[in-house]
């Protein structure tokens, strides 16, 4: 399905209310385009950044991760680009003085149409779309909006203005004097903290190119359109690696990226034919090459990763702006150069909303005698949030006494949820509502054989295993 909005708007819903993630302050009513992660939002959160580190710095023996500042010398983003470059053609509504992306309008139209079964038209309208972004022609794509009849949705008129180009960084100062010596921008990307401590890490880490580094941290773009609950924040995580490599090998290098990326993608459980591969018609500024992996959301196929072959436009920039030598000397091939660099770059909070949408399921269970259902959030057993509920039948005879040793045998290990409240059949629902994939039930047998029942999330089976194997055998399952 291109587009499945009741079940988009039911995962934001179920997300609320299982403690995933909340609008941001909102007893105030919320902030546009800000969230926040609940209890176990967060969980799943760290399981990914860290399901995403140990591929990237563990796995790979010549990656290293750093942990860069938010804040960095103003400086850094004229050498980036970011202060000339760093804008999107934006549009606004007369009527309703709605701001909007000039991008963002002309794929929701596309959206449209294909959800009424178009997908000719809305690839003809994409592919003008691009082919004028990519001259900058603004005047076209006002003419392409008013052509294809696109009207604000909030005063439902074309009352458009002229297309015109705003930057997407957020400033604030820095000291106590208020002027403009003293602005200083939140990064709009991680990617320059890697940029400017390229010879730092080099150096200490005695890394010899090809050599990547990756970093997990806070990005802020003043985004227009907030309207995708955590597809598209102000405030968000993006999982970066910057690979430094000899000039001349970013071909090779690039298609090395997309690949293994792609690996990683698969290694999640999620489907080939939910993902692809869109090649950029407009280059940033910085890229000679660029690719984005698209996962085919509840609302579409959308980006979650953008792989780009950035040249040596950083490092060349920042010696140039810094005066400092950003060069590698190569002792295989006696050469000193600025290296060029493939950039990987996911948002980690677009993964958690492609995880989200891929584990969440409606399923009916009714039988002949009782209607029935469950929600179902279908984590692989690594990445989700709770490993292993452990339940006491009863809450007396002894066996929350030993519900609590197997508690404590497994908690040092993996996460583990203890709960002797409610029915069993509701306490295993509410652990399919936050996808935890294991329980174990101690019940009055347990106590004359020391067995307990295992019940597996995705199947609902149930079995008896010896109660001195549940931490090893849910260590083995979630890997
Ligand atoms: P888009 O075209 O959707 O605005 P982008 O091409 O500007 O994204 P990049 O600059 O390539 O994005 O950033 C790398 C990754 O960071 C994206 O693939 C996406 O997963 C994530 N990302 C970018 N902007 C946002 C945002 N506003 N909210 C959440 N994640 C974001």
């Amino acid at each position: 399905m291109a587009n499945d909005n009741s079940r988009f708007q039911a995962i934001i819903s179920h997300s609320k209310e299982y403690g995933f993630i909340f609008p941001s302050s909102e007893i105030y009513d919320g902030l546009q385009a800000v969230y926040d992660y609940g209890q176990w939002g967060s969980e799943l959160k760290k399981n990914i950044k860290d399901y995403w580190w140990k591929n990237m710095t563990q796995l790979h023996e010549n990656i290293v991760g750093i942990d860069a500042a938010i804040f960095m010398h103003p400086t850094t983003w004229k050498a980036s680009g970011h202060v000339d470059n760093f804008n999107d053609p934006m549009i606004d509504n007369k009527d309703s003085k709605k701001r909007y992306r000039v991008d963002h309008l002309i794929e929701g139209k596309a959206d449209e149409m294909r959800s009424e079964g178009r997908d000719d038209e809305a690839d003809a309208l994409l592919s003008d779309m691009d082919r004028l972004l990519a001259k900058d022609e603004f005047d076209g794509l006002r003419q392409l909006i008013i052509n294809q009849g696109i009207k604000c949705p909030i005063s439902e008129t074309a009352n458009w203005t002229e297309v015109r180009q705003f930057n997407l960084m957020f400033s604030t100062q820095i000291g106590s004097v208020t002027d403009e010596t003293n602005e200083i921008y939140l990064r709009p990307e991680t990617a320059q903290g890697i940029f400017v401590n390229f010879l730092n890490v080099q150096k200490t880490g005695r890394l010899k190119i090809p050599f990547g580094i990756a970093q997990i941290g806070k990005a802020f773009r003043s985004e227009i359109v907030a309207r995708q609950f955590i597809f598209r924040m102000r405030e968000f995580e993006q999982m970066e690696m910057q690979y430094f490599i000899r000039p001349g090998s970013q071909k090779e290098w690039y298609e090395f990226w997309k690949e293994e990326r792609m690996r990683w993608h698969l290694s999640l459980g999620i489907p080939k034919e939910k993902y692809r591969f869109h090649d950029h018609v407009k280059l940033a500024h910085y890229a000679d090459a660029a690719c984005d992996i698209e996962y085919n959301f509840p609302i579409g196929f959308k980006e979650v990763e953008g792989i780009h072959s950035r040249t040596d436009f950083d490092l060349k920039n920042h010696q140039e702006y810094s005066r400092k030598k950003m060069q590698y000397f190569d002792s295989d091939i006696n050469q000193n150069y600025i290296p060029y660099v493939i950039e990987t770059s996911i948002g980690l909070d677009r993964t958690i909303l492609m995880v989200l949408s891929e584990a969440y399921a409606e399923e009916d269970l009714s039988t002949a005698e009782k209607q029935d259902s469950r929600v179902v959030l279908r984590f692989p057993a690594t990445i989700a949030p709770m490993k292993l509920a452990v339940l006491p039948l009863v809450k007396k005879d002894g066996l929350p006494e030993i519900a609590r040793t197997i508690m404590d045998d497994c908690k040092a290990e993996f996460r583990c949820f203890y709960e002797e409240k409610d029915t069993i059949g509701k306490r295993y629902r509410r652990m399919d509502a936050i996808g935890t994939p294991f329980c174990v039930t101690v019940d009055q047998q347990t106590k004359t054989d020391d067995t307990v029942t295992i019940r597996y999330r995705d199947t609902m089976k149930q079995e008896r295993i010896p109660a001195n194997k549940v931490r090893e055998i849910v260590a083995n399952e979630i890997g």
